[in-house]
């Protein structure tokens, strides 16, 4: 129970105001702990991807005997399932903030009011800037790569600025009925203080074309914290209260890296782009999860991470990769402390690669092209960047 709740009064049946939060803390872990088991009991159907569960973490989580129980049933769940997300909300700045499972985040930062700010409002949308794009037409000139993505970032703002209006004019003439319903006086959703969201795709191609190094190395972060300071500012400068909520991000659409890739090979020829993947199905590198099988790799990668985050105050995610074996979740656990301890890394999540076999109506680690069991290619690959069919 966060501290600022305790003291609110609960909403009951019907909306009756009934007692306070405080009153509430055995049934609220109880829900918890009753939702983590449903979701793990249901392994007779489809891996659950939805709804997503995401695990708020204070410090009195792992203090307190009655939450650490329920924290330990959530990692269980992370370690066969790799469902649930975790918001590390340890330090004071971050008390109020709040995520979606997409990654978007909402602190307390836009009006002041935390319940203005992260309640009964959302993303508008989200326009990626392409990095490598920039780089390529930029001709190998640092000045030239950010002047123009000064230009791009105007267009991704005013791209965002028209979606804002046409939903606004949408709202005017009750076409949005849901959203713009009114409780207690007010409209339900807060349009005006709905983020908007520029993210940016092809990052780790973009360092390595202009420093010739990967990104995770320590010769790449003078040029890394350049980029990210100028694209900082250049997104922040254009926000604008009372309305204007705009917020760099590093979690773009799914199919963005892969789309983007592929048009700037058509555009620019195979010569000249940097791409990963193969000929028929090349993809940018962006959020890339990272392996937790090496601890010096993944502490040092983490540090990565946390630059990200800083930069990405509208949305982000670090997805940490099990393998797929099967996973002690005291393991986890103690990642996940070590994570609270010593990482300013907002959102993070572990993933897991499943195989679902429709014949067999079984669960496999791994992504299988066919089940290993039957051999049926009736199955279902289920990862967190992706949820694809193959039958
Ligand atoms: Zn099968």
């Amino acid at each position: 129970m966060p501290d600022f709740l305790t003291k609110k009064k609960a909403i009951g049946p019907s909306g009756k105001r009934i007692n306070r939060y405080e009153d509430y803390a055995e049934e609220i872990l109880l829900i918890a702990s009753l939702l983590s088991e449903l979701v793990s009991a249901d392994d007779q159907k489809k891996p659950v991807s939805n709804p997503s569960l995401i695990v708020k973490l204070r410090s009195k989580v792992i203090e307190e005997k009655e939450s650490l129980a329920a924290l330990e049933q959530f990692h269980q769940l992370a370690a066969e399932r790799g469902l649930p997300y975790f918001a590390n909300l340890q330090s004071e700045s971050h008390r109020h903030t709040s995520y979606t499972a997409t990654g978007s985040r909402f602190v307390a930062d836009w009006t002041g009011d935390w319940e203005l700010d992260t309640l009964q409002t959302g993303s508008i949308d989200n326009v990626s800037l392409n990095l490598a794009r920039a780089s390529y037409d930029a001709e190998g000139s640092q000045d030239s790569f950010f002047q123009l993505l000064d230009e791009r970032i105007e267009m991704a703002r005013r791209a965002l600025e028209i979606k804002y209006r046409t939903l606004r004019q949408r709202v005017r003439e009750g076409l949005l009925p849901f959203l713009s319903q009114e409780i207690g006086g007010n409209r339900y959703f807060r349009l005006e203080n709905a983020t908007r969201l520029i993210s940016i795709v092809g990052l780790s191609e973009t360092v390595e074309s202009f420093i010739d190094k990967p990104m995770h190395l320590d010769e790449a972060n003078g040029f890394l914290d350049t980029l990210l300071g100028q694209l900082s500012k250049g997104v922040l400068n254009h926000a604008k209260k009372p309305e204007t909520r705009l917020v760099p991000s590093t979690v773009s659409s799914l199919i963005a890296k892969e789309r983007l890739a592929e048009l700037d090979i058509e555009h620019c020829g195979w010569e000249k782009v940097r791409v990963q993947g193969s000929k028929e199905q090349p993809y940018y590198a962006d959020m890339v999860a990272l392996p937790l099988v090496d601890k010096g790799v993944w502490r040092k990668r983490m540090r990565i991470e946390e630059k990200l985050n800083r930069f990405a105050s509208g949305s982000h995610l670090t997805r940490l990769q099990l393998p797929d074996a099967g996973q002690d979740p005291d393991e986890l656990l103690s990642v996940t402390r070590e994570i609270m301890g010593g990482y300013e890394v907002g959102l993070f999540t572990y993933t897991r690669n499943l195989t679902y076999c429709a014949n067999c109506q079984k669960t496999f680690y791994g992504d299988l092209p066919k089940c290993s069991r039957c051999g049926s290619t009736d199955i279902l690959i289920s990862t967190k960047s992706s949820h694809r069919s193959i039958s």
